[in-house]
Protein backbone atom coordinates (compact mmCIF):
# COMPACT_ATOMS: atom_id res chain seq x y z
CA UNK A 1 0.00 0.00 0.00
CA UNK A 2 1.11 3.75 -1.04
CA UNK A 3 0.60 6.64 1.58
CA UNK A 4 -0.32 8.25 -1.91
CA UNK A 5 -3.99 8.48 -2.43
CA UNK A 6 -4.56 9.38 -5.52
CA UNK A 7 -1.62 8.56 -8.04
CA UNK A 8 -1.90 9.56 -12.08
CA UNK A 9 0.61 7.87 -13.98
CA UNK A 10 0.99 9.14 -17.72
CA UNK A 11 -2.67 9.77 -18.21
CA UNK A 12 -3.82 11.14 -21.69
CA UNK A 13 -7.48 11.41 -22.43
CA UNK A 14 -8.23 12.57 -26.56
CA UNK A 15 -11.45 12.81 -27.59
CA UNK A 16 -13.18 11.93 -31.15
CA UNK A 17 -14.80 14.55 -32.69
CA UNK A 18 -16.61 15.07 -35.87
CA UNK A 19 -15.67 18.45 -37.87
CA UNK A 20 -18.79 20.77 -38.64
CA UNK A 21 -19.45 20.91 -41.87
CA UNK A 22 -16.73 18.24 -43.22
CA UNK A 23 -17.88 15.28 -41.89
CA UNK A 24 -14.06 14.32 -40.94
CA UNK A 25 -12.85 13.06 -37.42
CA UNK A 26 -10.61 15.18 -35.99
CA UNK A 27 -8.96 13.80 -31.95
CA UNK A 28 -8.78 16.25 -29.26
CA UNK A 29 -5.87 16.00 -26.74
CA UNK A 30 -7.45 17.19 -23.67
CA UNK A 31 -4.89 15.78 -21.85
CA UNK A 32 -1.04 14.94 -23.01
CA UNK A 33 0.73 12.32 -20.60
CA UNK A 34 0.18 13.57 -17.02
CA UNK A 35 1.45 12.53 -14.19
CA UNK A 36 0.33 13.72 -10.38
CA UNK A 37 0.45 12.14 -6.97
CA UNK A 38 -1.72 13.92 -4.16
CA UNK A 39 -1.31 12.64 -0.39
CA UNK A 40 -3.99 12.31 1.82
CA UNK A 41 -4.62 15.46 3.11
CA UNK A 42 -3.65 17.63 0.30
CA UNK A 43 -5.17 20.37 -1.70
CA UNK A 44 -3.54 20.56 -4.90
CA UNK A 45 -5.09 22.90 -6.87
CA UNK A 46 -5.40 23.24 -10.68
CA UNK A 47 -4.99 26.19 -12.50
CA UNK A 48 -4.90 27.13 -15.97
CA UNK A 49 -7.03 29.22 -18.99
CA UNK A 50 -10.16 27.73 -20.09
CA UNK A 51 -9.52 24.90 -22.93
CA UNK A 52 -6.30 23.67 -20.50
CA UNK A 53 -7.50 20.24 -19.62
CA UNK A 54 -8.49 20.33 -16.46
CA UNK A 55 -12.40 19.45 -16.09
CA UNK A 56 -11.22 16.65 -18.17
CA UNK A 57 -8.22 15.94 -15.62
CA UNK A 58 -10.29 16.04 -12.73
CA UNK A 59 -13.19 13.45 -14.36
CA UNK A 60 -10.77 10.78 -14.74
CA UNK A 61 -9.03 11.36 -11.86
CA UNK A 62 -12.48 10.33 -10.48
CA UNK A 63 -13.22 7.74 -12.55
CA UNK A 64 -16.28 9.89 -14.33
CA UNK A 65 -13.78 9.40 -17.73
CA UNK A 66 -11.88 6.58 -18.81
CA UNK A 67 -8.10 7.66 -19.60
CA UNK A 68 -6.79 7.15 -23.25
CA UNK A 69 -3.38 5.62 -22.04
CA UNK A 70 -1.97 5.84 -18.35
CA UNK A 71 -3.41 5.02 -15.51
CA UNK A 72 -5.58 6.11 -12.27
CA UNK A 73 -5.10 4.30 -8.40
CA UNK A 74 -6.84 5.47 -5.61
CA UNK A 75 -5.55 4.05 -2.14
CA UNK A 76 -3.33 2.40 -4.23
CA UNK A 77 -5.51 0.44 -6.07
CA UNK A 78 -5.74 0.97 -10.27
CA UNK A 79 -9.09 1.91 -11.31
CA UNK A 80 -9.50 0.53 -14.29
CA UNK A 81 -8.42 -3.54 -12.59
CA UNK A 82 -11.33 -3.34 -10.40
CA UNK A 83 -14.78 -5.49 -10.51
CA UNK A 84 -17.60 -3.35 -10.70
CA UNK A 85 -18.62 -3.81 -7.50
CA UNK A 86 -15.23 -2.86 -5.59
CA UNK A 87 -15.39 0.24 -8.26
CA UNK A 88 -18.40 1.67 -7.16
CA UNK A 89 -17.73 1.33 -3.63
CA UNK A 90 -14.05 3.43 -4.55
CA UNK A 91 -15.95 5.73 -6.34
CA UNK A 92 -18.31 6.46 -3.38
CA UNK A 93 -15.30 7.93 -1.88
CA UNK A 94 -14.43 10.37 -4.80
CA UNK A 95 -17.36 13.28 -5.00
CA UNK A 96 -16.94 15.89 -7.98
CA UNK A 97 -18.74 19.64 -6.76
CA UNK A 98 -19.08 21.39 -10.23
CA UNK A 99 -19.31 25.22 -10.71
CA UNK A 100 -22.82 26.31 -10.17
CA UNK A 101 -24.55 26.13 -13.18
CA UNK A 102 -28.05 26.20 -14.63
CA UNK A 103 -29.15 22.69 -14.43
CA UNK A 104 -26.27 21.31 -11.98
CA UNK A 105 -29.17 20.75 -9.32
CA UNK A 106 -32.70 18.77 -10.23
CA UNK A 107 -35.01 21.83 -9.64
CA UNK A 108 -37.80 19.54 -9.45
CA UNK A 109 -35.57 17.96 -6.16
CA UNK A 110 -36.03 20.02 -2.54
CA UNK A 111 -32.92 20.32 -1.11
CA UNK A 112 -33.60 17.57 1.25
CA UNK A 113 -34.41 15.32 -1.66
CA UNK A 114 -31.22 16.15 -3.29
CA UNK A 115 -29.35 15.89 0.04
CA UNK A 116 -30.70 12.24 0.58
CA UNK A 117 -30.31 10.96 -3.07
CA UNK A 118 -26.49 9.66 -2.26
CA UNK A 119 -27.36 7.77 1.23
CA UNK A 120 -30.17 6.06 -0.28
CA UNK A 121 -28.31 4.81 -3.66
CA UNK A 122 -25.38 3.97 -1.49
CA UNK A 123 -27.80 2.33 1.35
CA UNK A 124 -26.04 4.30 3.59
CA UNK A 125 -29.46 5.50 5.91
CA UNK A 126 -33.32 6.05 4.80
CA UNK A 127 -36.22 7.20 6.72
CA UNK A 128 -35.88 9.58 10.08
CA UNK A 129 -32.21 8.18 10.07
CA UNK A 130 -31.67 10.14 6.65
CA UNK A 131 -33.66 12.84 8.02
CA UNK A 132 -31.79 13.54 10.54
CA UNK A 133 -28.25 12.89 8.64
CA UNK A 134 -29.41 15.83 6.16
CA UNK A 135 -30.15 17.86 9.10
CA UNK A 136 -26.39 17.40 10.24
CA UNK A 137 -25.48 17.91 6.74
CA UNK A 138 -26.77 21.28 6.28
CA UNK A 139 -25.76 22.39 9.49
CA UNK A 140 -22.39 21.04 8.48
CA UNK A 141 -22.22 23.24 5.86
CA UNK A 142 -23.98 26.15 7.46
CA UNK A 143 -27.35 26.20 6.46
CA UNK A 144 -30.35 26.23 8.25
CA UNK A 145 -32.06 22.68 8.81
CA UNK A 146 -35.53 24.43 6.97
CA UNK A 147 -33.43 24.87 4.16
CA UNK A 148 -34.31 20.87 3.22
CA UNK A 149 -37.59 21.99 2.00
CA UNK A 150 -36.13 24.48 0.03
CA UNK A 151 -35.90 24.29 -3.98
CA UNK A 152 -32.94 24.91 -6.10
CA UNK A 153 -34.21 27.89 -7.66
CA UNK A 154 -34.88 29.88 -3.82
CA UNK A 155 -31.01 29.84 -3.09
CA UNK A 156 -28.12 32.23 -3.81
CA UNK A 157 -25.61 30.96 -5.71
CA UNK A 158 -23.92 30.31 -2.55
CA UNK A 159 -26.58 28.50 -0.92
CA UNK A 160 -26.60 26.01 -4.04
CA UNK A 161 -22.81 25.62 -3.72
CA UNK A 162 -23.27 24.84 -0.15
CA UNK A 163 -26.08 22.60 -0.94
CA UNK A 164 -23.76 20.77 -3.51
CA UNK A 165 -20.90 20.34 -0.89
CA UNK A 166 -23.87 18.69 1.63
CA UNK A 167 -24.88 16.65 -1.02
CA UNK A 168 -21.38 15.05 -1.90
CA UNK A 169 -20.49 14.63 1.65
CA UNK A 170 -23.50 12.56 2.23
CA UNK A 171 -21.40 9.57 1.20
CA UNK A 172 -18.61 10.05 3.38
CA UNK A 173 -15.97 10.91 0.80
CA UNK A 174 -11.97 10.84 1.55
CA UNK A 175 -11.62 12.95 -1.78
CA UNK A 176 -13.27 16.06 -3.25
CA UNK A 177 -12.69 16.68 -7.14
CA UNK A 178 -13.81 20.98 -7.12
CA UNK A 179 -14.48 22.03 -10.10
CA UNK A 180 -14.31 25.77 -10.09
CA UNK A 181 -16.41 25.79 -7.14
CA UNK A 182 -16.73 29.37 -6.81
CA UNK A 183 -16.12 30.67 -9.92
CA UNK A 184 -19.48 31.55 -10.56
CA UNK A 185 -20.28 33.10 -7.54
CA UNK A 186 -19.90 37.03 -6.53
CA UNK A 187 -16.45 37.97 -5.07
CA UNK A 188 -18.19 38.62 -1.97
CA UNK A 189 -19.72 34.66 -1.87
CA UNK A 190 -16.59 33.29 -3.00
CA UNK A 191 -14.51 33.84 -0.09
CA UNK A 192 -16.90 32.72 2.48
CA UNK A 193 -17.09 29.28 0.46
CA UNK A 194 -13.60 28.71 0.66
CA UNK A 195 -13.26 29.46 3.79
CA UNK A 196 -16.03 26.54 4.10
CA UNK A 197 -14.06 24.54 2.38
CA UNK A 198 -11.03 25.27 4.73
CA UNK A 199 -13.38 24.37 7.74
CA UNK A 200 -14.67 21.00 5.81
CA UNK A 201 -10.82 20.26 5.07
CA UNK A 202 -9.94 20.41 8.36
CA UNK A 203 -13.09 18.76 10.32
CA UNK A 204 -13.33 15.52 8.07
CA UNK A 205 -9.94 15.16 7.10
CA UNK A 206 -10.61 15.82 2.96
CA UNK A 207 -8.61 16.13 0.20
CA UNK A 208 -8.78 17.98 -2.73
CA UNK A 209 -8.23 18.37 -6.09
CA UNK A 210 -9.12 21.86 -6.55
CA UNK A 211 -9.54 23.17 -10.31
CA UNK A 212 -9.37 27.06 -10.71
CA UNK A 213 -8.62 29.10 -13.77
CA UNK A 214 -7.40 31.98 -11.62
CA UNK A 215 -4.27 31.63 -9.20
CA UNK A 216 -5.62 34.84 -6.85
CA UNK A 217 -8.10 32.83 -5.17
CA UNK A 218 -6.72 29.66 -4.66
CA UNK A 219 -3.24 30.97 -2.66
CA UNK A 220 -5.12 30.60 1.02
CA UNK A 221 -6.15 26.78 0.45
CA UNK A 222 -3.59 25.17 -2.14
CA UNK A 223 -0.69 23.27 -0.74
CA UNK A 224 0.85 22.84 -3.99
CA UNK A 225 -0.22 24.09 -7.37
CA UNK A 226 0.05 22.47 -10.54
CA UNK A 227 -0.54 24.51 -13.93
CA UNK A 228 -2.04 23.11 -17.03
CA UNK A 229 -1.16 23.94 -20.64
CA UNK A 230 -2.93 22.65 -23.63
CA UNK A 231 -3.06 19.42 -22.03
CA UNK A 232 0.25 19.37 -20.01
CA UNK A 233 1.32 19.87 -16.62
CA UNK A 234 3.86 22.82 -17.50
CA UNK A 235 4.83 23.53 -13.50
CA UNK A 236 4.23 21.74 -10.23
CA UNK A 237 5.09 22.56 -7.17
CA UNK A 238 4.41 23.81 -3.19
CA UNK A 239 2.18 26.86 -3.15
CA UNK A 240 4.96 28.99 -2.02
CA UNK A 241 7.75 27.95 -4.52
CA UNK A 242 4.97 28.65 -7.41
CA UNK A 243 3.47 31.64 -6.23
CA UNK A 244 7.01 33.17 -5.30
CA UNK A 245 9.37 31.71 -7.54
CA UNK A 246 7.39 30.45 -10.46
CA UNK A 247 10.05 28.86 -13.10
CA UNK A 248 7.40 28.64 -16.23
CA UNK A 249 7.32 31.67 -18.28
CA UNK A 250 3.27 30.56 -18.55
CA UNK A 251 2.93 30.34 -14.80
CA UNK A 252 4.43 33.86 -14.56
CA UNK A 253 1.88 35.24 -17.28
CA UNK A 254 -1.28 33.47 -15.02
CA UNK A 255 0.28 34.89 -11.60
CA UNK A 256 0.66 38.64 -13.44
CA UNK A 257 -3.06 38.55 -13.91
CA UNK A 258 -3.39 38.63 -10.40
CA UNK A 259 -4.81 41.95 -9.33
CA UNK A 260 -3.36 43.89 -6.80
CA UNK A 261 -5.34 45.54 -4.01
CA UNK A 262 -2.37 48.74 -4.07
CA UNK A 263 -1.86 50.13 -8.11
CA UNK A 264 0.85 51.35 -6.68
CA UNK A 265 2.31 47.84 -6.09
CA UNK A 266 1.23 46.25 -8.95
CA UNK A 267 4.13 44.28 -10.55
CA UNK A 268 3.51 44.78 -14.80
CA UNK A 269 0.90 42.82 -15.97
CA UNK A 270 2.13 39.89 -19.05
CA UNK A 271 0.17 40.00 -21.73
CA UNK A 272 -0.19 36.97 -24.03
CA UNK A 273 -0.08 37.05 -27.69
CA UNK A 274 -3.17 35.37 -29.16
CA UNK A 275 -5.20 32.44 -27.86
CA UNK A 276 -4.29 29.23 -26.90
CA UNK A 277 -3.28 27.24 -29.54
CA UNK A 278 -5.55 24.15 -31.13
CA UNK A 279 -5.90 20.88 -28.85
CA UNK A 280 -6.46 19.31 -31.91
CA UNK A 281 -2.91 19.94 -33.39
CA UNK A 282 -0.47 21.02 -30.48
CA UNK A 283 2.76 22.96 -31.96
CA UNK A 284 5.81 20.61 -32.14
CA UNK A 285 8.35 21.25 -29.50
CA UNK A 286 7.35 23.47 -26.31
CA UNK A 287 3.57 23.65 -26.69
CA UNK A 288 3.89 26.96 -25.26
CA UNK A 289 6.99 28.51 -27.42
CA UNK A 290 4.46 30.46 -29.79
CA UNK A 291 3.35 32.43 -27.35
CA UNK A 292 6.40 32.89 -25.34
CA UNK A 293 8.35 36.13 -23.77
CA UNK A 294 11.09 34.31 -21.92
CA UNK A 295 14.20 36.50 -23.00
CA UNK A 296 15.80 33.28 -23.60
CA UNK A 297 13.72 31.59 -25.85
CA UNK A 298 14.68 30.80 -29.40
CA UNK A 299 14.98 27.85 -32.21
CA UNK A 300 15.55 24.72 -29.42
CA UNK A 301 11.73 25.33 -28.15
CA UNK A 302 10.05 25.15 -31.58
CA UNK A 303 12.16 21.96 -32.28
CA UNK A 304 12.70 20.35 -28.63
CA UNK A 305 9.54 19.64 -26.11
CA UNK A 306 10.60 20.18 -22.83
CA UNK A 307 10.34 17.66 -19.59
CA UNK A 308 8.48 18.63 -16.64
CA UNK A 309 12.00 17.91 -14.50
CA UNK A 310 12.92 18.58 -11.24
CA UNK A 311 14.21 22.44 -10.98
CA UNK A 312 14.39 22.80 -7.27
CA UNK A 313 13.44 20.82 -3.96
CA UNK A 314 9.61 19.17 -4.88
CA UNK A 315 9.73 21.72 -7.91
CA UNK A 316 8.85 20.89 -11.18
CA UNK A 317 8.89 22.59 -14.16
CA UNK A 318 9.02 21.93 -18.11
CA UNK A 319 10.97 24.88 -19.98
CA UNK A 320 14.53 24.90 -21.37
CA UNK A 321 15.43 27.57 -19.01
CA UNK A 322 13.47 26.80 -15.79
CA UNK A 323 16.71 26.02 -13.67
CA UNK A 324 17.44 29.52 -13.40
CA UNK A 325 14.46 32.02 -11.67
CA UNK A 326 12.49 34.08 -14.30
CA UNK A 327 13.95 37.29 -14.77
CA UNK A 328 11.59 40.14 -14.71
CA UNK A 329 9.33 40.21 -17.62
CA UNK A 330 9.90 43.36 -19.93
CA UNK A 331 6.26 43.89 -20.67
CA UNK A 332 3.88 46.66 -18.90
CA UNK A 333 0.50 47.51 -19.75
P1 LIG B 1 -10.75 23.24 -18.96
O1 LIG B 1 -11.55 22.58 -17.89
O2 LIG B 1 -9.34 23.53 -18.57
O3 LIG B 1 -11.44 24.47 -19.49
P2 LIG B 1 -11.52 20.96 -20.60
O4 LIG B 1 -10.96 19.76 -19.92
O5 LIG B 1 -12.96 21.23 -20.41
O6 LIG B 1 -10.64 22.23 -20.20
O7 LIG B 1 -11.24 20.84 -22.15
C1 LIG B 1 -9.97 20.54 -22.71
C2 LIG B 1 -10.12 20.36 -24.21
O8 LIG B 1 -10.86 19.19 -24.48
C3 LIG B 1 -10.84 21.49 -24.90
O9 LIG B 1 -10.25 21.70 -26.16
C4 LIG B 1 -12.26 20.97 -25.02
O10 LIG B 1 -12.91 21.55 -26.10
C5 LIG B 1 -12.02 19.49 -25.25
N1 LIG B 1 -13.10 18.63 -24.72
C6 LIG B 1 -13.49 18.50 -23.42
N2 LIG B 1 -14.47 17.60 -23.30
C7 LIG B 1 -14.73 17.15 -24.55
C8 LIG B 1 -15.66 16.19 -25.10
N3 LIG B 1 -16.50 15.51 -24.32
N4 LIG B 1 -15.63 15.99 -26.43
C9 LIG B 1 -14.76 16.66 -27.22
N5 LIG B 1 -13.86 17.55 -26.78
C10 LIG B 1 -13.85 17.81 -25.46
MG1 LIG C 1 -13.31 23.24 -16.94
Amino acid sequence: MSDTLLQLAHVSKHFRVRERGLGQRRTVQAVRNVSLEVEPGETVALVGESGSGKSTLGRVAIGLLTPTSGTVAFDGRALSSLPRPELRRLRRRMQPVFQDVEGSMNPRLTVGATVREGLLVHGLARGQAADARVTRLLTEVGLDPSYARRYPHELSGGQRQRVSLARALAVEPAFLMLDEPVSALDVSVRAQVLALLLELREARGLTYLLIAHDLALVRAIADRVAVMYLGELVELGSERAVYDDPRHPYTAALLSAIPVPDPRARSSRIVLPGEPPSAVAPPPGCPFHPRCFHPERGARCAAERPTLRLVAAGHLAACHFADAPMPTPPEVS
